[in-house]
């Protein structure tokens, strides 16, 4: 006996006895209920799972008609069928169209097993066939790693509110959001732990957002929100603020806490663009100068094209640039506060763009390490540095030169080999290197980092913590690293003479630096009053534009003759600092 959930919808008690003896005789163990108007109906749809209704034609109180109807307002798919005293051909063709699966009059039922039979297992395949929709539906429309609209969708979504908007004479509000560096996760960490960070990422997005307003991914590291509804300025900028506060606490994957950061781009329909695409479009552009400047987000500009393709083609420039030998160094000194004498410079890249003029690394790191450049200019950058270290050596002046490394670059299974060609090349040796890396790439991949710093200590490298205190690494847990010195960040510099608080991290990093035995070193210092300052505080070195402002190695070599601080060399002359 196979169960039977049975609806039937029927006046008549005797007729409805006919009809489970019926489907007893074939095989059925109905479970059923009798209803016979529409209120009743409804309460069982709701209340039970069917899996066929037989009706009546007509009754005192309902009609297959408006049982029809009702079925169809509930969306469910339920073999129905007609079981009539009577139906004439021509109604009996318009409950077909009205959703009717078949019809038996009551006086021929032999034909109820058959029918049934037959439209259990259409409903079976009408079943298959929607969920196979479903899933197409899903594939076509929805992103497997986040759960969220994909750009198909988006774009469609886009489109029916732009319809909305103009019916009603208002605009939309497109933001479009693109994580900083989430290449460098993927490569440090793996591509599943950047599908993971992704799913985070989209989850703490959509948990700051309200209805009406939809979040979509939209492409590789791309978040689409659009602000269907877009009451004022004041609500963009907040929406902004949110989804950037919730992204600000780092994100924990295997234990490795990962900070996330990220541009957005604003575009707004009809002020902008004046389709789907074309939004789409302005937000990249704003987006991509944000990230340009560095700032958050940026609200679309007709200005900001220009150069947005001057970005672009920035990048394609790189590496001729590299191979013409446009990039050219800025060394700037360290000075060592105790003896009042340059101990190292720092080696900064410019590039003398042919048409653009000098540019600074702010421009164009970000594009080298997108586009695979950095090694080669990190190569160039090694070479030049300890060239110019070596060429001070021979002339007697004893200067470590301090070159930066992105992120990409720590990272880089082949630095160490670069490194070492580069030894090889300028006949320098490891202790006139110190290596510069950022707390933001140690985070990254804090094993793999800790790595590789161990082997560059191994040889004989200095090490660096550049822009200490913009990250979120402690000292506790650099006491593990085989570090020599920490820079503290120069806006904790800029800020610490009018802010107290500023000031007190400063101090406790340079007490915290000490007790770990590291050297600790300010940098930005423009005045006689930090140097004061940090005289007072026992910081080590300082390095800014009160003592010098990178200049290239020829000018440098002009400086040092006519600098009031000393050098390290056999002939020595120095100022008396402390007294100053
Ligand atoms: P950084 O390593 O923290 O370098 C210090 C930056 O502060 C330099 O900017 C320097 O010109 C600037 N600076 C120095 N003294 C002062 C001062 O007194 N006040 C102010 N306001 N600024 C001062 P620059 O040259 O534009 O470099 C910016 C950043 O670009 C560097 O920050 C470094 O992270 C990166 N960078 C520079 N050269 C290279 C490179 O060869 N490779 C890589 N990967 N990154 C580099
Ligand atoms: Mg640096
Ligand atoms: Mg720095």
């Amino acid at each position: 006996m196979k169960r039977l959930n049975t609806l039937i919808v029927e006046d008549s008690e005797d007729d409805t006895t006919l009809l489970l003896m019926e489907l007893k005789a074939g095989g059925y163990e109905p479970y059923h209920m009798r209803v016979e108007t529409s209120q009743e109906m409804e309460v069982e749809l709701t209340n039970h799972s069917w899996d066929i209704i037989f009706c009546d034609f007509t009754m005192p109180r309902f009609s297959a008609f408006d049982a029809l109807a009702l079925l169809h307002h509930t969306g469910l798919d339920i073999p129905f069928i007609i079981v009539s005293g009577t139906i004439g051909e021509d109604r009996a063709v318009t409950a077909m169209k009205a959703g009717a699966h078949d019809y038996i009059l009551k006086g021929n039922l032999k034909r109820l097993i058959p029918a049934t039979e037959r439209e259990l297992r259409e409903a079976i395949v009408r079943e298959e066939h929607r969920r196979a929709d479903e899933t197409i539906h899903r594939l076509a429309y929805i992103d497997p790693i986040t759960d969220l609209p994909n750009r198909a969708r988006f774009l469609e979504l886009i489109n029916e509110a732009m319809g909305q908007a103009q019916s009603e004479m208002r605009s939309i509000a497109l933001l479009l959001m693109d994580l900083d560096r989430f290449k460098d996760v993927n490569d440090t960490l793996g591509h599943d732990r950047g599908d993971i960070l992704l799913k985070q990422v989209g989850m703490r997005l959509k948990s700051v957002l309200f209805e009406p307003d939809i979040i979509a991914r939209i492409g590789g590291d791309e978040f689409g929100i659009l602000l269907p509804q877009m009451p004022s300025p004041d609500y963009i900028q907040k929406v902004i603020k949110d989804l950037l506060d919730t992204l600000s606490p780092p994100f924990i994957i295997d234990r490795i806490p990962i900070s996330v950061e990220a541009s957005i781009g604003v575009a707004t329909i009809p002020e902008h663009a004046q389709s789907p695409h074309m939004l789409l479009q302005k937000a990249d552009i704003a987006m991509y100068h944000a990230k340009e400047l560095a700032c958050n987000y940026a609200i679309y500009d007709s200005n900001y094209k220009l150069q947005t393709h001057e970005q672009l083609g920035l990048m394609a420039e790189l590496r001729e640039a590299i191979e013409q030998e446009q990039l050219l160094l800025h060394f700037q000194p360290k000075l060592e506060i105790k003896t009042g004498r340059i101990v190292g410079v720092e080696a900064l890249v410019r590039w003398i763009h042919p048409r653009l003029g000098m540019l600074y690394p702010d421009q164009f790191i970000l594009a080298a390490e997108h586009t695979g450049l950095i090694a080669p200019l990190t190569r160039w950058v090694l070479i030049e540095a300890l060239t110019y270290s070596e060429k001070l050596r021979k002339q007697g002046i004893h200067l470590k030169v301090s070159v930066n490394l992105s992120a990409r670059s720590l990272h880089d299974a082949r630095l160490l080999h670069m490194i070492n060609e580069s030894l090889m090349i300028t006949g320098a040796s490891p202790a006139q290197l110190m290596l510069e890396v950022t707390e933001s790439a140690i985070v990254l991949d804090p094993n793999r980092a800790e790595e590789t710093l161990l082997a560059l200590s191994y040889l004989g490298f200095s090490l660096s913590i550049d822009d200490f205190g913009t990250g979120y690494t402690s000292l506790a847990s650099i006491k593990r690293l085989p570090i020599n010195e920490i820079k503290i960040d120069k806006s904790f510099i800029t800020n610490m003479l009018i802010d107290n608080k500023e000031a007190l991290i400063v101090h406790s990093v340079i007490d915290l630096g000490h007790n770990l035995g590291l050297k600790v070193v300010a940098e930005g210092i423009e005045s006689q009053e930090l140097l004061e300052t940090l005289t007072t505080l026992g910081c080590d070195e300082i390095q800014g534009y009160f003592v010098c402002e990178p200049k290239a190695a020829d000018d440098l070599n002009d400086w040092f003759e006519t600098s009031p601080w000393g050098l390290v060399t056999p002939v020595e002359s120095k100022p008396d600092l402390q007294s100053t």
